[in-house]
Protein backbone atom coordinates (compact mmCIF):
# COMPACT_ATOMS: atom_id res chain seq x y z
CA UNK A 1 0.00 0.00 0.00
CA UNK A 2 1.64 3.28 -0.82
CA UNK A 3 2.10 5.93 1.99
CA UNK A 4 0.14 9.06 0.74
CA UNK A 5 1.48 12.26 1.78
CA UNK A 6 1.07 15.98 0.34
CA UNK A 7 4.32 16.73 -0.47
CA UNK A 8 7.43 13.87 -1.36
CA UNK A 9 10.90 15.84 -1.33
CA UNK A 10 14.02 14.78 -3.15
CA UNK A 11 17.05 15.01 -1.58
CA UNK A 12 18.22 16.39 1.82
CA UNK A 13 21.20 19.21 0.72
CA UNK A 14 20.29 22.61 1.52
CA UNK A 15 17.20 23.03 -0.52
CA UNK A 16 15.44 19.74 0.43
CA UNK A 17 16.25 20.60 4.56
CA UNK A 18 14.95 23.96 4.07
CA UNK A 19 11.52 22.61 1.96
CA UNK A 20 11.21 19.87 4.93
CA UNK A 21 11.29 23.12 7.06
CA UNK A 22 8.60 25.32 5.70
CA UNK A 23 6.51 22.59 4.45
CA UNK A 24 6.79 20.82 8.05
CA UNK A 25 4.90 24.26 9.68
CA UNK A 26 2.90 25.18 7.22
CA UNK A 27 1.30 21.56 8.44
CA UNK A 28 1.76 19.46 5.64
CA UNK A 29 2.56 15.58 5.19
CA UNK A 30 6.06 16.08 3.83
CA UNK A 31 8.60 13.35 3.31
CA UNK A 32 11.97 13.52 2.18
CA UNK A 33 14.01 10.81 0.48
CA UNK A 34 17.81 11.39 0.47
CA UNK A 35 19.92 8.53 -0.98
CA UNK A 36 23.26 9.28 1.27
CA UNK A 37 23.39 8.62 4.92
CA UNK A 38 23.23 11.91 6.00
CA UNK A 39 22.47 15.49 5.42
CA UNK A 40 23.90 18.09 3.57
CA UNK A 41 23.73 17.37 -0.31
CA UNK A 42 26.89 17.94 -1.79
CA UNK A 43 28.82 18.61 1.13
CA UNK A 44 27.94 15.03 2.33
CA UNK A 45 29.74 13.53 -1.05
CA UNK A 46 32.59 15.93 -1.49
CA UNK A 47 34.94 14.85 1.21
CA UNK A 48 38.43 15.26 -0.89
CA UNK A 49 41.37 16.85 0.70
CA UNK A 50 40.90 20.98 0.74
CA UNK A 51 37.12 20.79 -0.17
CA UNK A 52 35.57 24.27 1.07
CA UNK A 53 33.02 26.41 -0.27
CA UNK A 54 34.55 28.97 -3.24
CA UNK A 55 31.94 31.44 -1.23
CA UNK A 56 32.25 33.19 1.78
CA UNK A 57 30.90 31.50 4.37
CA UNK A 58 28.90 34.40 6.30
CA UNK A 59 26.85 34.79 2.80
CA UNK A 60 26.72 30.90 2.34
CA UNK A 61 24.21 30.21 4.90
CA UNK A 62 20.39 30.06 5.32
CA UNK A 63 19.29 33.33 6.39
CA UNK A 64 15.51 32.13 6.97
CA UNK A 65 16.06 32.28 10.77
CA UNK A 66 17.87 35.42 12.41
CA UNK A 67 18.76 33.13 15.59
CA UNK A 68 20.34 30.35 13.53
CA UNK A 69 22.64 33.14 11.79
CA UNK A 70 23.57 34.47 15.09
CA UNK A 71 24.46 31.76 16.83
CA UNK A 72 26.15 29.50 14.32
CA UNK A 73 30.09 30.44 14.11
CA UNK A 74 32.18 30.20 11.42
CA UNK A 75 35.47 30.14 11.57
CA UNK A 76 36.99 30.98 8.71
CA UNK A 77 36.27 32.94 5.79
CA UNK A 78 35.65 30.14 3.76
CA UNK A 79 34.53 27.48 5.86
CA UNK A 80 35.86 23.72 4.97
CA UNK A 81 33.98 20.90 3.70
CA UNK A 82 33.63 19.28 7.35
CA UNK A 83 32.09 22.65 8.92
CA UNK A 84 29.97 22.89 6.55
CA UNK A 85 28.46 19.23 6.84
CA UNK A 86 28.36 20.05 10.49
CA UNK A 87 26.17 23.49 9.81
CA UNK A 88 23.37 21.23 7.54
CA UNK A 89 23.33 18.20 10.63
CA UNK A 90 23.09 21.73 12.85
CA UNK A 91 20.09 22.48 10.80
CA UNK A 92 18.99 19.49 10.80
CA UNK A 93 18.87 18.84 14.23
CA UNK A 94 18.14 22.29 15.31
CA UNK A 95 14.91 22.64 13.32
CA UNK A 96 14.06 18.85 14.22
CA UNK A 97 14.01 18.01 10.53
CA UNK A 98 15.73 14.46 10.71
CA UNK A 99 11.84 12.41 11.68
CA UNK A 100 11.10 13.68 8.29
CA UNK A 101 14.03 12.37 6.09
CA UNK A 102 14.37 8.69 5.07
CA UNK A 103 18.18 8.34 4.77
CA UNK A 104 19.95 5.62 2.24
CA UNK A 105 16.87 6.11 -0.17
CA UNK A 106 17.46 6.51 -3.66
CA UNK A 107 14.22 7.25 -5.50
CA UNK A 108 14.30 5.43 -8.80
CA UNK A 109 11.37 6.89 -10.85
CA UNK A 110 8.62 9.38 -10.17
CA UNK A 111 4.97 9.16 -11.99
CA UNK A 112 2.08 11.34 -13.03
CA UNK A 113 -0.90 8.97 -11.99
CA UNK A 114 -3.26 11.48 -14.42
CA UNK A 115 -6.54 9.57 -12.92
CA UNK A 116 -5.62 10.35 -9.69
CA UNK A 117 -3.82 13.50 -9.89
CA UNK A 118 -0.81 12.43 -7.54
CA UNK A 119 3.15 11.64 -7.71
CA UNK A 120 3.85 7.74 -7.71
CA UNK A 121 7.68 7.75 -6.66
CA UNK A 122 9.30 4.78 -6.11
CA UNK A 123 12.60 4.35 -4.65
CA UNK A 124 15.50 1.06 -4.19
CA UNK A 125 14.50 0.43 -0.69
CA UNK A 126 11.21 -0.34 -2.49
CA UNK A 127 8.80 2.58 -0.69
CA UNK A 128 6.00 3.49 -3.24
CA UNK A 129 4.72 6.92 -1.85
CA UNK A 130 2.40 9.22 -3.27
CA UNK A 131 1.66 13.01 -2.91
CA UNK A 132 0.08 15.88 -4.85
CA UNK A 133 3.51 17.58 -5.33
CA UNK A 134 6.75 16.48 -5.74
CA UNK A 135 10.05 18.36 -5.65
CA UNK A 136 13.14 18.18 -6.90
CA UNK A 137 16.09 19.12 -4.59
CA UNK A 138 18.37 17.19 -6.29
CA UNK A 139 20.92 19.79 -6.44
CA UNK A 140 22.61 20.80 -9.98
CA UNK A 141 25.85 19.08 -9.18
CA UNK A 142 25.32 16.04 -7.71
CA UNK A 143 26.11 13.47 -10.75
CA UNK A 144 29.38 12.50 -11.02
CA UNK A 145 30.75 12.73 -14.51
CA UNK A 146 33.61 9.81 -14.80
CA UNK A 147 35.82 10.41 -18.02
CA UNK A 148 35.90 7.97 -20.77
CA UNK A 149 39.70 7.06 -20.53
CA UNK A 150 40.69 3.87 -21.27
CA UNK A 151 41.39 0.90 -18.95
CA UNK A 152 40.35 3.41 -15.93
CA UNK A 153 38.89 0.17 -14.66
CA UNK A 154 42.04 -1.55 -14.85
CA UNK A 155 44.54 0.20 -12.09
CA UNK A 156 45.43 -1.70 -9.74
CA UNK A 157 46.56 1.69 -7.16
CA UNK A 158 44.36 2.94 -5.11
CA UNK A 159 41.93 4.93 -6.72
CA UNK A 160 39.62 8.07 -5.93
CA UNK A 161 36.89 10.30 -7.24
CA UNK A 162 36.72 13.22 -5.66
CA UNK A 163 32.92 13.93 -5.50
CA UNK A 164 32.57 10.56 -4.26
CA UNK A 165 35.34 10.26 -1.62
CA UNK A 166 35.35 7.71 1.28
CA UNK A 167 34.83 8.73 4.71
CA UNK A 168 37.29 7.10 6.23
CA UNK A 169 40.75 9.55 6.02
CA UNK A 170 43.29 9.03 3.10
CA UNK A 171 46.53 9.05 3.12
CA UNK A 172 49.12 9.74 0.61
CA UNK A 173 51.88 9.69 2.83
CA UNK A 174 55.51 8.29 1.15
CA UNK A 175 52.93 7.53 -2.32
CA UNK A 176 53.54 8.93 -6.03
CA UNK A 177 49.68 10.17 -6.98
CA UNK A 178 48.57 11.46 -9.83
CA UNK A 179 45.50 13.53 -10.53
CA UNK A 180 43.23 14.01 -13.36
CA UNK A 181 41.44 17.48 -13.56
CA UNK A 182 42.00 21.13 -13.10
CA UNK A 183 38.61 22.65 -11.90
CA UNK A 184 37.49 23.31 -8.81
CA UNK A 185 37.44 20.35 -7.22
CA UNK A 186 41.16 19.70 -8.74
CA UNK A 187 42.82 22.83 -7.90
CA UNK A 188 41.65 23.24 -4.13
CA UNK A 189 42.47 19.37 -3.73
CA UNK A 190 46.53 19.97 -5.12
CA UNK A 191 47.66 21.85 -3.00
CA UNK A 192 46.29 19.59 -0.24
CA UNK A 193 47.22 16.51 -1.91
CA UNK A 194 51.00 17.40 -2.81
CA UNK A 195 51.42 18.80 0.83
CA UNK A 196 51.46 15.14 1.95
CA UNK A 197 52.47 12.62 -1.60
CA UNK A 198 56.29 12.03 -2.22
CA UNK A 199 55.36 12.50 -5.69
CA UNK A 200 52.19 15.16 -7.43
CA UNK A 201 51.54 14.68 -10.71
CA UNK A 202 48.45 16.49 -12.35
CA UNK A 203 47.05 15.74 -15.91
CA UNK A 204 45.66 18.92 -17.10
CA UNK A 205 43.77 19.10 -20.49
CA UNK A 206 42.50 22.60 -19.85
CA UNK A 207 44.06 25.17 -17.40
CA UNK A 208 41.66 27.13 -15.84
CA UNK A 209 41.48 30.36 -14.30
CA UNK A 210 41.98 30.65 -11.01
CA UNK A 211 41.93 33.59 -8.14
CA UNK A 212 43.44 33.75 -4.76
CA UNK A 213 40.78 33.05 -1.66
CA UNK A 214 42.76 35.20 0.44
CA UNK A 215 41.50 32.63 2.97
CA UNK A 216 41.71 33.28 6.61
CA UNK A 217 40.85 32.81 10.27
CA UNK A 218 37.14 35.24 11.21
CA UNK A 219 37.90 37.64 13.31
CA UNK A 220 35.70 37.10 16.04
CA UNK A 221 35.09 41.21 16.43
CA UNK A 222 34.57 41.57 12.61
CA UNK A 223 32.34 39.18 12.85
CA UNK A 224 30.17 40.42 15.97
CA UNK A 225 30.15 43.79 13.96
CA UNK A 226 28.96 41.99 10.68
CA UNK A 227 26.15 40.25 12.26
CA UNK A 228 24.60 43.47 13.79
CA UNK A 229 23.95 44.51 10.19
CA UNK A 230 23.34 40.78 9.19
CA UNK A 231 19.85 41.60 7.94
CA UNK A 232 20.57 44.17 5.70
CA UNK A 233 23.32 42.09 4.12
CA UNK A 234 20.96 39.50 3.57
CA UNK A 235 18.68 42.11 2.04
CA UNK A 236 21.74 43.08 -0.13
CA UNK A 237 21.95 39.39 -1.46
CA UNK A 238 18.76 39.36 -3.10
CA UNK A 239 19.09 42.10 -5.02
CA UNK A 240 21.34 43.54 -7.62
CA UNK A 241 22.41 41.84 -10.64
CA UNK A 242 24.96 40.30 -9.67
CA UNK A 243 25.21 36.57 -7.97
CA UNK A 244 23.93 37.39 -4.40
CA UNK A 245 26.89 37.44 -2.30
CA UNK A 246 26.90 41.30 -1.39
CA UNK A 247 30.31 42.63 0.00
CA UNK A 248 32.31 42.08 3.12
CA UNK A 249 32.33 45.90 4.74
CA UNK A 250 31.14 45.32 8.20
CA UNK A 251 28.40 48.47 6.94
CA UNK A 252 25.70 47.18 4.15
CA UNK A 253 25.58 49.15 1.17
CA UNK A 254 22.69 50.99 1.22
CA UNK A 255 22.23 50.83 -2.31
CA UNK A 256 23.81 48.40 -5.09
CA UNK A 257 27.03 50.14 -6.31
CA UNK A 258 27.12 50.95 -10.21
CA UNK A 259 29.13 48.97 -11.76
CA UNK A 260 32.63 49.71 -13.07
CA UNK A 261 33.04 50.09 -16.51
CA UNK A 262 36.06 48.97 -18.37
CA UNK A 263 35.45 51.90 -20.90
CA UNK A 264 35.61 54.58 -18.14
CA UNK A 265 39.31 53.07 -16.62
CA UNK A 266 42.50 53.67 -17.97
CA UNK A 267 45.09 50.94 -18.41
CA UNK A 268 46.77 51.75 -15.26
CA UNK A 269 43.40 51.79 -13.31
CA UNK A 270 42.05 49.17 -14.31
CA UNK A 271 45.28 47.33 -13.59
CA UNK A 272 44.60 48.87 -10.29
CA UNK A 273 40.92 47.82 -9.94
CA UNK A 274 41.75 43.90 -10.92
CA UNK A 275 45.17 44.37 -8.00
CA UNK A 276 42.65 45.61 -5.28
CA UNK A 277 40.16 42.68 -5.96
CA UNK A 278 43.37 40.01 -6.51
CA UNK A 279 44.38 41.13 -3.18
CA UNK A 280 41.10 40.76 -1.31
CA UNK A 281 40.52 37.40 -2.95
CA UNK A 282 37.82 35.31 -4.13
CA UNK A 283 35.66 35.23 -6.89
CA UNK A 284 34.20 38.37 -6.88
CA UNK A 285 37.56 39.18 -8.32
CA UNK A 286 35.11 38.72 -11.51
CA UNK A 287 32.45 41.78 -10.54
CA UNK A 288 35.57 44.13 -9.87
CA UNK A 289 34.84 45.72 -13.76
CA UNK A 290 31.51 44.64 -13.98
CA UNK A 291 31.20 44.47 -17.64
CA UNK A 292 34.29 41.51 -17.90
CA UNK A 293 31.45 38.93 -18.63
CA UNK A 294 29.67 41.23 -21.41
CA UNK A 295 33.06 43.18 -22.83
CA UNK A 296 35.66 41.05 -25.00
CA UNK A 297 38.28 44.22 -24.08
CA UNK A 298 37.33 43.78 -20.61
CA UNK A 299 37.64 40.63 -20.25
CA UNK A 300 41.04 40.22 -22.53
CA UNK A 301 42.28 42.55 -19.99
CA UNK A 302 41.29 40.53 -16.95
CA UNK A 303 42.71 37.43 -18.79
CA UNK A 304 46.19 39.20 -19.43
CA UNK A 305 46.53 39.99 -15.47
CA UNK A 306 45.61 37.20 -14.26
CA UNK A 307 48.42 35.17 -16.70
CA UNK A 308 50.59 38.03 -15.67
CA UNK A 309 49.78 37.05 -12.00
CA UNK A 310 50.59 33.05 -12.97
CA UNK A 311 54.32 33.68 -14.76
CA UNK A 312 55.23 35.77 -11.96
CA UNK A 313 54.29 33.38 -9.46
CA UNK A 314 55.32 29.70 -11.17
CA UNK A 315 58.82 29.71 -11.25
CA UNK A 316 59.58 27.39 -14.82
CA UNK A 317 58.35 29.41 -17.42
CA UNK A 318 57.14 26.33 -19.85
CA UNK A 319 54.34 24.67 -16.58
CA UNK A 320 53.65 28.68 -16.06
CA UNK A 321 52.46 28.88 -19.88
CA UNK A 322 50.81 25.46 -19.60
CA UNK A 323 48.50 26.98 -16.47
CA UNK A 324 47.59 30.12 -18.58
CA UNK A 325 44.02 29.55 -20.01
CA UNK A 326 43.94 30.65 -23.54
CA UNK A 327 40.36 28.80 -24.87
CA UNK A 328 37.97 30.73 -22.92
CA UNK A 329 36.99 33.86 -21.36
CA UNK A 330 37.49 34.01 -18.02
CA UNK A 331 34.55 33.75 -16.11
CA UNK A 332 32.87 31.77 -19.01
CA UNK A 333 33.73 29.00 -17.04
CA UNK A 334 33.16 29.16 -13.30
CA UNK A 335 36.22 30.85 -12.26
CA UNK A 336 38.18 28.62 -9.68
CA UNK A 337 38.80 30.12 -5.58
CA UNK A 338 42.51 28.72 -4.15
CA UNK A 339 44.87 28.42 -1.57
CA UNK A 340 48.09 27.79 -2.97
CA UNK A 341 47.46 26.41 -6.21
CA UNK A 342 49.98 27.87 -8.60
CA UNK A 343 52.52 28.50 -5.57
CA UNK A 344 51.99 24.40 -5.58
CA UNK A 345 53.99 24.26 -9.36
CA UNK A 346 56.98 25.38 -7.80
CA UNK A 347 57.88 22.29 -5.72
CA UNK A 348 60.11 19.87 -6.86
CA UNK A 349 58.02 17.27 -6.06
CA UNK A 350 54.87 18.43 -8.26
CA UNK A 351 54.89 17.94 -12.01
CA UNK A 352 52.28 19.00 -14.37
CA UNK A 353 51.48 17.12 -17.68
CA UNK A 354 50.12 19.58 -20.42
CA UNK A 355 47.76 16.58 -21.96
CA UNK A 356 47.15 19.31 -24.76
CA UNK A 357 50.80 18.29 -25.60
CA UNK A 358 50.85 14.85 -24.25
CA UNK A 359 47.86 13.31 -24.63
CA UNK A 360 46.63 10.27 -22.03
CA UNK A 361 46.46 6.99 -24.30
CA UNK A 362 45.10 5.31 -21.32
CA UNK A 363 45.38 4.10 -18.04
CA UNK A 364 47.38 0.83 -17.05
CA UNK A 365 47.13 -1.20 -14.17
CA UNK A 366 50.34 0.82 -13.14
CA UNK A 367 49.57 4.16 -14.14
CA UNK A 368 49.14 6.66 -16.88
CA UNK A 369 50.46 5.77 -20.53
CA UNK A 370 51.15 8.90 -22.27
CA UNK A 371 51.82 8.99 -25.70
CA UNK A 372 55.12 10.41 -24.98
CA UNK A 373 56.10 8.25 -21.59
CA UNK A 374 54.74 5.91 -18.89
CA UNK A 375 54.12 7.58 -15.45
CA UNK A 376 53.88 4.99 -12.39
CA UNK A 377 51.24 5.97 -9.90
CA UNK A 378 50.23 4.23 -6.41
CA UNK A 379 47.18 6.38 -6.33
CA UNK A 380 44.90 7.79 -9.11
CA UNK A 381 42.26 10.28 -8.34
CA UNK A 382 40.19 11.75 -10.82
CA UNK A 383 38.51 15.01 -10.36
CA UNK A 384 36.71 14.88 -13.80
CA UNK A 385 33.68 17.03 -12.91
CA UNK A 386 29.46 16.68 -12.76
CA UNK A 387 26.74 15.98 -15.54
CA UNK A 388 25.36 19.16 -14.22
CA UNK A 389 21.84 20.86 -13.79
CA UNK A 390 20.32 18.02 -15.25
CA UNK A 391 22.22 15.08 -14.60
CA UNK A 392 20.12 14.17 -11.63
CA UNK A 393 16.83 14.65 -13.05
CA UNK A 394 17.40 12.88 -16.02
CA UNK A 395 19.11 10.03 -13.79
CA UNK A 396 15.48 9.15 -12.30
CA UNK A 397 12.88 8.14 -14.37
CA UNK A 398 10.09 10.97 -14.06
CA UNK A 399 7.42 10.55 -16.06
CA UNK A 400 4.71 13.29 -16.51
CA UNK A 401 1.06 13.17 -18.68
CA UNK A 402 0.91 10.87 -21.30
CA UNK A 403 3.45 9.13 -20.32
CA UNK A 404 5.74 11.60 -21.49
CA UNK A 405 9.15 11.23 -19.96
CA UNK A 406 11.22 14.16 -19.05
CA UNK A 407 13.85 12.83 -21.26
CA UNK A 408 12.03 13.06 -24.08
CA UNK A 409 11.11 16.44 -23.17
CA UNK A 410 14.48 17.43 -22.38
CA UNK A 411 15.75 15.48 -25.62
CA UNK A 412 17.10 18.86 -27.05
CA UNK A 413 17.87 20.74 -23.63
CA UNK A 414 15.98 21.24 -20.74
CA UNK A 415 13.11 23.55 -20.95
CA UNK A 416 11.35 24.92 -18.39
CA UNK A 417 9.42 27.90 -17.03
CA UNK A 418 11.56 30.25 -14.43
CA UNK A 419 13.30 26.84 -13.75
CA UNK A 420 10.69 26.10 -11.41
CA UNK A 421 8.43 24.19 -13.23
CA UNK A 422 8.10 22.18 -16.98
CA UNK A 423 5.02 21.74 -19.35
CA UNK A 424 3.25 17.90 -19.05
CA UNK A 425 4.86 18.17 -15.89
CA UNK A 426 2.07 19.04 -13.35
CA UNK A 427 2.92 19.57 -9.47
CA UNK A 428 6.42 19.18 -10.15
CA UNK A 429 8.82 21.49 -9.16
CA UNK A 430 12.39 22.28 -9.21
CA UNK A 431 14.54 24.13 -6.90
CA UNK A 432 17.01 25.72 -8.22
CA UNK A 433 16.66 23.81 -11.85
CA UNK A 434 17.53 24.83 -15.18
CA UNK A 435 16.72 28.60 -16.46
CA UNK A 436 17.40 30.18 -12.92
CA UNK A 437 20.15 31.67 -11.91
CA UNK A 438 21.21 28.23 -9.53
CA UNK A 439 24.87 28.13 -10.43
CA UNK A 440 25.58 31.53 -10.88
CA UNK A 441 24.63 32.64 -7.91
CA UNK A 442 24.74 32.28 -4.50
CA UNK A 443 22.96 28.54 -3.78
CA UNK A 444 21.47 29.93 -0.38
CA UNK A 445 19.78 32.69 -1.39
CA UNK A 446 18.67 31.23 -4.27
CA UNK A 447 17.51 28.25 -2.49
CA UNK A 448 15.67 30.48 -0.03
CA UNK A 449 13.74 32.34 -3.03
CA UNK A 450 12.68 29.18 -4.42
CA UNK A 451 11.35 27.58 -1.68
CA UNK A 452 9.83 30.79 -0.80
CA UNK A 453 8.26 30.95 -4.04
CA UNK A 454 6.60 26.65 -3.68
CA UNK A 455 5.61 27.18 -0.59
CA UNK A 456 3.75 30.74 -1.21
CA UNK A 457 2.18 28.72 -4.53
CA UNK A 458 0.90 25.97 -2.56
CA UNK A 459 -0.81 28.43 -0.21
CA UNK A 460 -2.23 30.23 -3.01
CA UNK A 461 -3.48 26.86 -4.68
CA UNK A 462 -5.15 25.91 -1.31
CA UNK A 463 -6.63 29.15 -0.28
CA UNK A 464 -8.14 29.29 -3.60
CA UNK A 465 -9.40 25.26 -4.07
CA UNK A 466 -7.25 24.62 -6.88
CA UNK A 467 -5.34 21.16 -7.23
CA UNK A 468 -3.02 21.09 -9.96
CA UNK A 469 -0.44 23.84 -11.50
CA UNK A 470 1.57 23.38 -14.63
CA UNK A 471 3.14 26.04 -17.04
CA UNK A 472 1.77 26.75 -20.29
CA UNK A 473 3.80 25.52 -23.46
CA UNK A 474 3.75 29.24 -24.58
CA UNK A 475 5.41 30.47 -21.07
CA UNK A 476 7.41 28.07 -21.08
CA UNK A 477 8.82 28.54 -24.50
CA UNK A 478 9.20 32.21 -23.97
CA UNK A 479 11.14 32.00 -21.10
CA UNK A 480 13.33 29.01 -22.50
CA UNK A 481 14.33 31.86 -25.08
CA UNK A 482 14.83 34.81 -22.83
CA UNK A 483 17.06 32.19 -20.65
CA UNK A 484 19.25 31.84 -24.26
CA UNK A 485 18.97 35.92 -24.89
CA UNK A 486 20.07 36.98 -21.66
CA UNK A 487 23.00 34.50 -22.06
CA UNK A 488 23.96 35.31 -25.60
CA UNK A 489 24.27 38.74 -24.74
CA UNK A 490 27.08 38.15 -22.57
CA UNK A 491 30.41 36.00 -22.91
CA UNK A 492 29.19 32.87 -21.37
CA UNK A 493 28.53 31.12 -24.33
CA UNK A 494 31.93 31.07 -25.35
CA UNK A 495 33.39 29.42 -22.03
CA UNK A 496 32.47 25.78 -23.71
CA UNK A 497 31.76 25.00 -20.43
CA UNK A 498 29.14 22.52 -18.10
CA UNK A 499 26.78 25.53 -17.87
CA UNK A 500 26.34 24.50 -21.75
CA UNK A 501 26.82 20.85 -21.05
CA UNK A 502 29.62 21.01 -22.67
CA UNK A 503 31.74 18.49 -20.42
CA UNK A 504 29.22 15.37 -21.18
CA UNK A 505 29.62 13.59 -24.49
CA UNK A 506 25.88 13.76 -26.72
CA UNK A 507 24.54 16.46 -23.88
CA UNK A 508 22.51 19.07 -26.13
CA UNK A 509 24.28 22.56 -25.78
CA UNK A 510 22.11 24.86 -24.13
CA UNK A 511 23.07 27.38 -21.69
CA UNK A 512 21.30 26.48 -18.80
CA UNK A 513 21.36 28.86 -15.76
CA UNK A 514 19.82 31.92 -15.84
CA UNK A 515 22.28 35.03 -16.38
CA UNK A 516 20.32 37.64 -15.30
CA UNK A 517 21.30 37.98 -11.74
CA UNK A 518 19.33 37.43 -8.76
CA UNK A 519 18.01 40.40 -8.45
CA UNK A 520 16.05 40.91 -11.68
CA UNK A 521 15.21 37.29 -11.74
CA UNK A 522 13.15 37.44 -8.75
CA UNK A 523 11.37 40.57 -9.68
CA UNK A 524 9.87 38.36 -12.29
CA UNK A 525 9.11 35.33 -10.29
CA UNK A 526 7.46 38.20 -7.75
CA UNK A 527 5.93 40.05 -10.53
CA UNK A 528 4.36 36.29 -11.98
CA UNK A 529 3.19 35.25 -9.06
CA UNK A 530 1.26 39.12 -7.82
CA UNK A 531 -0.31 38.22 -11.61
CA UNK A 532 -2.22 35.54 -10.98
CA UNK A 533 0.68 33.29 -11.31
CA UNK A 534 0.73 34.30 -14.96
CA UNK A 535 1.84 31.84 -17.39
CA UNK A 536 0.83 28.79 -15.10
CA UNK A 537 -2.36 26.72 -15.78
CA UNK A 538 -4.57 25.68 -12.77
CA UNK A 539 -7.02 23.07 -12.52
P1 LIG B 1 34.91 20.71 -13.66
O1 LIG B 1 35.02 22.15 -13.40
O2 LIG B 1 33.94 20.25 -14.68
O3 LIG B 1 36.37 20.22 -14.02
C1 LIG B 1 36.57 18.93 -14.50
C2 LIG B 1 38.01 18.80 -14.91
O4 LIG B 1 38.23 17.47 -15.35
C3 LIG B 1 38.39 19.72 -16.06
O5 LIG B 1 39.67 20.19 -15.85
C4 LIG B 1 38.34 18.78 -17.26
O6 LIG B 1 39.14 19.16 -18.33
C5 LIG B 1 38.87 17.52 -16.63
N1 LIG B 1 38.54 16.35 -17.40
C6 LIG B 1 37.32 15.82 -17.61
N2 LIG B 1 37.42 14.73 -18.39
C7 LIG B 1 38.74 14.58 -18.67
C8 LIG B 1 39.47 13.64 -19.44
N3 LIG B 1 38.87 12.63 -20.08
N4 LIG B 1 40.82 13.80 -19.52
C9 LIG B 1 41.42 14.81 -18.88
N5 LIG B 1 40.78 15.73 -18.15
C10 LIG B 1 39.45 15.61 -18.04
O7 LIG B 1 34.57 19.88 -12.33
P2 LIG B 1 34.84 20.26 -10.80
O8 LIG B 1 36.23 20.66 -10.61
O9 LIG B 1 34.33 19.14 -9.99
O10 LIG B 1 33.93 21.51 -10.58
C11 LIG B 1 32.59 21.53 -11.02
C12 LIG B 1 31.85 22.63 -10.33
O11 LIG B 1 31.54 22.25 -9.01
C13 LIG B 1 32.62 23.90 -10.18
O12 LIG B 1 32.66 24.64 -11.36
C14 LIG B 1 31.90 24.57 -9.05
O13 LIG B 1 30.73 25.18 -9.49
C15 LIG B 1 31.53 23.38 -8.19
N6 LIG B 1 32.55 23.23 -7.16
C16 LIG B 1 32.57 24.16 -6.19
C17 LIG B 1 33.53 24.08 -5.24
C18 LIG B 1 33.56 25.07 -4.19
O14 LIG B 1 32.63 25.69 -3.80
N7 LIG B 1 34.71 25.26 -3.66
C19 LIG B 1 34.47 23.08 -5.26
C20 LIG B 1 34.41 22.15 -6.25
C21 LIG B 1 33.45 22.23 -7.21
P3 LIG B 1 38.47 19.87 -19.62
O15 LIG B 1 38.10 21.24 -19.14
O16 LIG B 1 39.51 19.83 -20.64
O17 LIG B 1 37.25 19.06 -19.97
Amino acid sequence: MAESLDVVVVGAGFAGLYLCHRLKASGRTVKVLEQGSDVGGTWYWNRYPGARCDAESLAYSFSFSESLEQEWQWSERYAQQPEILAYAQHVADRFNLRPWIDFDTRVESASWLEDLSVWEVRTDTGQTLRATFCIMATGCLSVPQRPSIEGLDTFQGKFYQASQWPHESVNFLGQRVGIIGTGSSGIQAIPVIASEADHLTVFQRTPNFSVPAQNGVLDPDWVTAFKSHYRAHRENHKVGNGSGFGDLDIKPREAPADPILFSSLSEAEATAVLEQAWRRGGARFMAAIGDTLMDEQANAFAQEFVHKKIREIVKDPITAEALCPTTHPIGTRRICVDINYYETYNADHVRLVNLRESPIVRITPWGVELDSENIELDTLVIATGFDAMTGALLKMQVTGKSGLTLQNAWMSGPKTYLGLMTADFPNLFMITGPGSPSVLSNMLVSIEQHVDWVLDCLEDMAAKGKAKIEPSREAQETWVEHVQAVANATLFPKGGSWYLGANVPGKPRIFMPYAAGVGPYREVCQAVASDHYRGFNFE
